[in-house]
């Protein structure tokens, strides 16, 4: 039988109910929360943040080993909370925050069980996070794991797994099921580690690059590109995808997240 962390009571105790608007999934599974633990306690970071503490599945036992996370949390009365025990907390909206501000210390690692609703933004935004967020252990539904790790030419490889293998390296942590949260999702999780690798100068750019690519995935690449290329360039385009092994039949799908940058780059 799987052990859980008392949470229901906790909740009780505090007169407090999940809030769905938030995303708040409480995480419950002692095992899987120990394997977080663990890959968190395996870097060697020298600043810790964790988005959306919740109740502190993740952050009490990190604080247990010393390794207090700074915060960021939506929900006043988490904030509340966190901020009675003398943490520091970043009261904003995570995908608002302004991550050049917060005056990480290079390496650095963000630990999250996500609130679904904005996992794959901030997967997105972290790409162009400075280099001081080196490492980040993310919890996600299963389905947007399997995104984030796909293989060219398979139906889930899309924009989110170009952009997130182009800026890290990823790694299954665990896996958890319904059940390991209370109240329990519809859908399955899965724990994802990352690693950043060193990516120079692509940026906002890129990004729409990409997207315009895989904007409509029956089209040829060349056909979707052509609203994003200048029509001068649009030979050069056709000569450097050849270059790349591609035909000008070739679909976004069937470009490695290394071949979109390569192709990106060249046309500048
Ligand atoms: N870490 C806890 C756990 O594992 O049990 C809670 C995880 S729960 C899935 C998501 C957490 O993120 C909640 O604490 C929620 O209030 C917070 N949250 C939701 N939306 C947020 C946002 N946009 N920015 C920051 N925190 C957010």
């Amino acid at each position: 039988m799987r052990s859980t962390f008392d949470l229901k009571q906790k909740l009780e105790q505090m007169g407090l109910a999940p809030k769905k608007a938030f995303g708040q999934n409480f995480l419950i599974n002692t095992q899987v929360i120990e394997k977080i633990v663990a890959a968190v306690a395996s870097k060697p970071y020298v600043d810790l943040l964790e988005i959306g503490p919740g109740l502190g599945a993740i952050t009490e036992p990190l604080m247990d080993v010393g390794r207090t996370p700074r915060l960021i949390e939506l929900d006043p009365e988490l904030i509340e909370y966190w901020r009675k025990r003398s943490l520091q907390v970043i009261d904003q909206d995570a995908l608002k925050v302004d991550w050049s501000a917060l005056g990480l210390r290079e390496p650095s690692l963000l630990v999250s069980n996500l609130p679904y609703q904005i996992s794959t933004h901030i997967v997105i935004d972290r790409c162009f996070s400075p280099r001081e967020l080196k490492w980040m252990v993310l919890m996600f539904q299963k389905e947007v794991a399997q995104r984030l790790m796909a293989a060219p030419h398979s139906k889930e490889y899309g924009l989110l797994s170009v952009m997130a293998q182009l800026h890290f390296k990823m790694s299954k942590v665990a896996d958890a099921a319904p059940q390991d949260f209370f109240p329990a999702p519809k859908v399955a999780s899965r724990v994802l580690a990352f690693e950043r690798r060193e990516v120079v100068g692509l940026g906002m750019p890129f990004l729409k690059f990409v997207k315009a690519g895989f904007a409509f995935r029956r089209k040829f690449l060349l056909k979707n590109l052509k609203g994003v290329v200048d029509k001068a360039k649009q030979e050069h385009l056709l000569a450097v995808l050849r270059e790349l092994g591609h035909s000008e039949k070739a679909r976004a799908e069937e470009l490695t997240p290394d071949d979109f940058a390569a192709l990106f780059k060249r046309m500048q």
